[in-house]
């Protein structure tokens, strides 16, 4: 069996669904102790449940990722809990329903989009270097989007979240590299989650569609799993990775390369 990280402890927010619960599952199968964080309950639950059932070990942690206070207590509670921090996959994240363009978008839209998705982000890795400082080193993955590495219409406030994510990585990557602490940035193409039900009616739209304007198209013909996206993840994490510092790795079947 290969389990690259047996006696570690990995950390994934956002792990109640989708790509997060990909990564803790696959974390999981590769002999880590998973701290399943969200701030749903139920999804979180059921996340461990299912590591628990294939035989591997898991915890929750409810946390909302744009409050300082609650990322610090549940930095501090996974600590306690599992002894280290050696890998996070900061992937909470949220996309809105009917996108306006950017005369569009309302305060408290914005305020929401960025608070999650940057801020919140910000807030983790704020929390969780100084453990990983103090162990002598450790991993993070925040996963951004293709829409932090280009523009496009009718997601402003979301496409500017995501670049601070990417923004936020660089930086953070500069600043703790020598010091042990390797940062990367994930950035998916467009996956099959239930975020994606929040954005599209049509999920082979996102594929076909060449109208400038409508969605972004993806060469490859298909849409991306959430598998996808954590094997990228987890591998990332891994000593395979051990000189990757500071990129952001678009997973979208070629989205960005034209
Ligand atoms: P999802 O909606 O399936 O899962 C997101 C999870 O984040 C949910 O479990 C939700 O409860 C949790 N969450 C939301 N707000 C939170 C908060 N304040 N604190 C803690 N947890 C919170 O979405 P997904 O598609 O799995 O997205 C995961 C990440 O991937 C997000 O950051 C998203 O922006 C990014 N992403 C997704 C796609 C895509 O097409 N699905 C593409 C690019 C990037």
């Amino acid at each position: 069996m290969d389990l690259p990280f047996a006696g570690k402890t990995a950390l994934v927010t956002g792990a109640g669904s989708g790509i997060g619960r990909a990564c803790a599952l696959t974390f999981a199968r590769k002999g880590a102790n998973v701290a399943v964080s969200d701030i749903t309950e139920a999804g979180g639950q059921e996340t461990v449940k299912a590591i628990q059932v294939a035989g591997g070990n898991a915890h929750f942690f409810k946390a909302d990722v744009s409050s300082a206070h609650e990322v610090q207590k549940f930095v501090n509670d996974v600590t306690s809990t599992f002894g280290a921090i050696d890998c996070a996959c900061n992937n909470a994240g949220v996309a809105r329903k009917a996108p306006a363009d950017l005369v569009g978008h309302s305060e408290e839209e914005w305020d929401f989009i960025t608070d999650i998705n940057a801020k919140g982000t910000w807030l983790c890795m704020k929390y969780q270097i100084p453990q990983m400082l103090q162990q002598g080193g450790g991993a993070i993955v925040n996963i951004a989007s293709i829409l932090g590495l280009m523009g496009w219409y009718n997601v402003a406030a979301y496409s500017a979240s995501k670049h601070a994510v990417v923004g936020l990585t660089k930086s953070a990557a500069l600043e703790y590299a020598a010091q042990g602490v390797r940062i990367n940035a994930v950035c998916p193409g467009v996956i099959e989650t239930p975020m994606l039900d929040e954005f599209r009616n049509n999920k082979q739209e996102a594929v076909d569609d060449e109208d400038s304007t409508g969605p972004i198209p993806h060469p490859i013909g298909r849409l991306g799993t959430a598998q996808e996206v954590a094997n990228a993840t987890v591998w990332l994490c891994s000593d395979e990775a051990s000189f990757i510092v500071g990129q952001a790795l678009a997973v979208d079947g070629g989205a960005t390369a034209r």
